[in-house]
């Protein structure tokens, strides 16, 4: 009864979301205009106590979900980011790697006609996507001129390793978006292999399959050289 219920109220709230009360949004991948963007899980009310006190910045957790096409925060903002910095532009006749390719992002970066658009995931679960991991990249040096990793380097066991990686498959002069939840509270990157439990990865972490939450000398620590080397 309980899970019907729940059924009931998650179909109401995906309707009532879909409605354009109010002072509309819209979502930048498949252009509707909607009341509201769902929630992820609870919403940052319901967020872990730990990652409220650290205010972590990553997923907006309030305005997640887009309840017409099913995209997340994550890729809107990419998709926005991508035009901003003009880096869309550039995509047409470029080489590209994309870890965890966002499906409906994947389809924008289609259209804007790389040369190549090489989809990675260790574990695909579509087909087109290769079977990479992204600690051994199965490609030559200076093969690619954008790569993204957008939330992946939270969830590897050594994001050093795998910077070095992409470093190594990136053109001179190429780009690399790898966006991780971080906080500007701690000062250094937080990682502890005491906390072994979904529950404990959920708490600290913020999600039961994430190693670490990034700190603000997250940069020095590793980007800001290796982006010295390759630009
Ligand atoms: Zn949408």
């Amino acid at each position: 009864m309980r899970a019907r219920v729940d059924i009931w109220v998650r179909r109401l709230r995906q309707t009532m979301a879909r409605l354009p009360l109010g002072t509309p949004r819209e979502c930048c991948l498949c252009g509707a205009r909607v009341w509201r963007f769902l929630p992820y899980r609870g919403g940052w009310r319901d967020a872990p106590p730990l990652l409220r006190s650290f205010r972590v910045i990553g997923s907006d957790l309030d305005n997640y979900l887009c309840p017409v096409c099913g995209c997340h925060d994550r890729e809107r903002h990419l998709l926005l980011y991508l035009r901003q910095a003009e880096l869309m532009a550039k995509i047409r006749g470029s080489h590209v790697l994309h870890f965890a390719p966002e499906a409906r992002l994947t389809s924008f970066i289609e259209r804007a006609s790389p040369a190549r658009h090489i989809l990675a995931d260790p574990f695909p679960s579509r087909p087109g996507v290769e079977r990479i991991d992204l600690l051994s990249i199965p490609y030559p040096t200076a093969s690619f001129d954008l790569v993204i990793a957008n939330h992946v380097l939270e969830h590897v066991a050594d994001d050093l390793r795998a910077l070095s990686e992409v470093r190594r498959v990136l053109k001179v002069g190429g780009y690399a978006i790898l966006q991780t939840p971080y906080s500007e509270l701690l000062a250094s990157t937080f990682s502890d292999p005491g906390v072994c439990s979904d529950e404990a990865r959920l708490q600290i972490y913020g999600q039961e399959d994430r190693v670490r939450l990034y700190g603000c000398l997250t940069r020095p620590r590793s980007t800001m050289r290796w982006r010295h080397k390759t630009r």
